[in-house]
């Protein structure tokens, strides 16, 4: 009961951890880490020990935490106006997706709160789409190992047995292929198919980029079939590959039909997009979509805030990134328990041939936040503010801990 509990400001964290397990759905494998507060690049568990945050809430937390501007805009706007619903206008839709169009190229923009509701709404946009040309275009093209979101219309199109088994069955009519295989792509693709469906670094699979060539021809194929080309940023996205979005990197440009985004848009405000171009947005008419949450004037304005910060941004991502990627190949060199590196910008992963869980339990004791996916790659997403020097320090406890692995025979 309530009134038994704690104040908050007293609750260590092992009462924060067992009050949970007692009344949380246990859907979740968390670490045993409880966070109270957060500045710049750090955060803070409630003993007071402060944590170099290079996991940033999983992408979303991309200026860091209490950043000064964003903090502003919250108070603010909080207190003008927080949500008005979809029945009325407010000024900072328009303004958002106005500036979505700038750096996208991409004209229209639905608002919505998250990934997997983004990723639902543009296979819907996809499906009517391909309706309106033959009711038997309803299929969709989706890469091995990928991961679009839990609802069951995302799940239907992520490539991960685990995350899928069981819920089946799901969407009919959705194929897989291998990332990177031209041949298979092109084989999947065929009249019937109304969308293909990529991350172009894919995120949770283990940080595996696709080439410009196989982006390329999906593009080429979705043009040849009439498909909509859905480009799923959610992680890749929103400044994180140093460029707005991974369909801009350099060898990478094209322009996908869709475009959807989430993680960092709003610095922890909840908020998702579609972003389409005529074509697609136009299968789209009123009443055949939409989103009580979607778009309120807060997650809007601070997404609007987080833009302008981000475009001051951009270099420093590039160079920052550039030079973590340099000092984990340096770690790889060193250390035969490295395989790969792998990412762009600040969206890095390091392949292990060892389990990485027990190496992130150890970071989290020396003071650093990472995690890992597919249960041997060290995933990094650190926020856009880190400069080199946080990098040094994020590289120095790894290479401690690198050098005390043991391979996993032993
Ligand atoms: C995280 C993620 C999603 C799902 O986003 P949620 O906000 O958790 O629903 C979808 N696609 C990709 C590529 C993601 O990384």
């Amino acid at each position: 009961m309530t009134s038994a509990l704690p104040p908050v400001s007293g609750m260590s964290a092992q009462v924060i951890m067992d009050l949970e397990r007692e009344h949380v759905l246990q859907n979740y494998a968390r670490y045993p880490l409880a966070v109270v507060r957060g500045k710049g690049c750090h955060v803070y568990d409630p003993e007071g020990h402060r944590y170099l945050d290079f996991i940033t809430g999983i992408g979303v937390n991309a200026l860091g935490h209490a950043h000064p501007r964003i903090v502003k805009v919250i108070r603010e706007q909080a207190a003008l106006l927080i949500h008005s619903s979809n029945l009325y206008y407010h000024p900072y839709q328009g303004r958002l997706a106005a500036r979505l169009a700038q750096i996208s190229g991409l004209q229209r923009t639905f608002f919505c709160n998250s990934g997997a509701e983004a990723i639902e709404g543009a296979l819907k946009m996809a499906r009517a789409h391909g309706h309106a040309i033959h009711p038997e275009k309803f299929e969709f093209v989706s890469l091995e190992n990928s991961f679009h979101g839990r609802t069951l219309g995302a799940l239907s199109v992520t490539g991960q047995p685990k995350y899928r088994g069981d819920f089946e069955p799901l969407l009919a009519g959705v194929r897989f292929v291998a990332l990177n295989d031209m041949a298979a792509l092109e084989a999947a693709v065929t009249e019937r198919t109304a969308g293909i469906v990529m991350e172009l670094i894919q995120g949770e699979g283990g940080i595996y980029p696709l080439t410009g060539e196989y982006v390329a021809k999906a593009r080429e194929l979705a043009d040849r079939h009439n498909a909509l080309l859905i480009a799923d940023e959610t992680q890749c996205g929103v400044g994180r590959p140093g460029t707005y979005f991974a369909y801009q990197r350099s060898g990478h440009v094209i322009l996908p039909d869709v475009m959807v985004a989430a993680k960092p848009l709003a610095c922890g405000i909840p908020l998702g997009i579609i972003v389409a171009n005529e074509k697609a947005a136009a299968a789209i008419k009123p009443g055949m979509h939409g989103s009580t949450f979607g778009g309120g004037a807060l997650a809007c304005r601070v997404a609007l805030e987080f833009l302008d910060i981000l475009e001051e941004l951009l270099p420093a991502i590039q160079r920052v990134g550039g030079y973590f990627h340099v000092k984990l190949n340096e770690l790889a060199r060193k250390h035969s328990c490295v395989k790969e590196v792998r990412g762009f910008g600040l969206m890095l992963g390091m392949e292990l041939t060892i389990p990485g869980k027990q190496i992130v339990l150890d970071a989290i004791a020396e003071g650093l936040l990472l995690n890992c996916t597919h249960d041997t790659v060290l995933r990094f997403l650190p926020p856009y503010i880190a400069t080199e020097r946080d990098v040094d320090q994020a590289v120095k406890i790894i290479g401690k801990l690198l050098g005390k692995a043991r391979p996993a025979a032993e």
